[in-house]
């Protein structure tokens, strides 16, 4: 399937690795011309030639903390215009919500909610003058199905997904849609992070806790970054303008609702 996309400009945030990494290659097979940034400049750099010599596109890398305004400034002022937009950053700690203060939910609200919307509302304007936009969110199925021990992740995601259910209806007339993708378990850095929580919860070896998580799919698997790429890369196609304001579980079957 030919997506239309080829020679469009995509900013795409923690993509170093991961979920992120998987959009990058999925619209650089596209033909999508691209801006990544993670913090993490060594694995930024390797990301952007792995790439590089998978696709001819340009691979433009800004290392920076993206949760940050100057972050923020510094990967929007890589590109004059960007088409495709795929918000991304690390997800808050897991922990019990009588540990946290107002500073940790300010840090997980500003990271998973306000950095997106304002990513949002610097490239939205542009997508809409132009007649073609497309914005995806990288959230979590925590926002349907909360994850107890992700209490600040659950919080925080929900908020930026009830805020673009309302932008997503203003901007679709202007062929400018805004998505959710929300991951289940995938085999990333960040799996290693719930499994440790299970283990510090529940005294279980890792590999015990990694079956726990893996028994609660019903694939039987893990999801792959790939995968999770081609998804990010349809609803980005020049085709899917008419798909706005939905949440795509990506999670083997996992959520138990008679519908997704
Ligand atoms: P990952 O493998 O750890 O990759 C995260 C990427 O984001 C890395 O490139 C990382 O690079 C970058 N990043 C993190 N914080 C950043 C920041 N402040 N500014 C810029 N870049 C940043 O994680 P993942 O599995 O791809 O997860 C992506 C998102 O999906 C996370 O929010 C995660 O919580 C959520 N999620 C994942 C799963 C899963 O099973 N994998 C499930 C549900 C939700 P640097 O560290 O170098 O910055």
């Amino acid at each position: 399937m030919n997506l239309n996309i080829a020679g469009r400009t995509a900013l795409i945030c923690g993509a170093s690795k991961g979920l992120g990494l998987g959009c990058a290659l999925a619209l650089a097979g596209e033909g999508v011309n691209l801006v990544i940034t993670a913090r993490g400049e060594e694995a930024l750099e390797a990301a952007a030639h792995n790439i590089r010599t998978r696709a001819n596109v340009t691979v433009a890398t800004v290392a920076c903390d993206i949760t940050t305004a100057e972050g923020r400034e510094l990967a929007l002022n890589a590109a004059p215009e960007i088409d495709i937009l795929v918000t991304n950053a690390g997800g808050p700690p897991p922990g019990e919500f009588r540990d946290w203060r107002r500073d940790d939910w300010i840090k997980a609200v500003d990271s998973n909610m306000i950095a997106p919307i304002e990513l949002i509302r610097q490239t939205v304007d542009g997508m809409i003058a132009r007649g073609f936009g497309r914005i995806i969110n990288i959230t979590s199925s925590a926002v349907k199905a909360p994850i107890a021990f992700l209490g600040l992740s659950n919080g925080a995601r929900t908020g930026l997904t009830g805020f673009v259910a309302g932008l997503s209806r203003q901007v679709v007339k202007h062929n400018v849609t805004i998505n959710n993708l929300l991951p289940g378990y995938h085999a990333t850095d960040r799996l290693g992070a719930a499994a440790k929580a299970i283990v510090k919860n529940t005294g279980s070896s890792l590999e015990d806790a990694e079956k726990t998580l893996l028994g609660q799919i019903p694939a039987g698997r893990f999801g792959s970054p790939d995968e999770f790429g081609l998804a990010c890369a349809f609803l980005c196609g020049a085709g899917a303008g008419f798909i706005t304001g939905q949440n795509l579980m990506l999670d083997g079957g996992a959520y138990g609702g008679t519908f997704g």
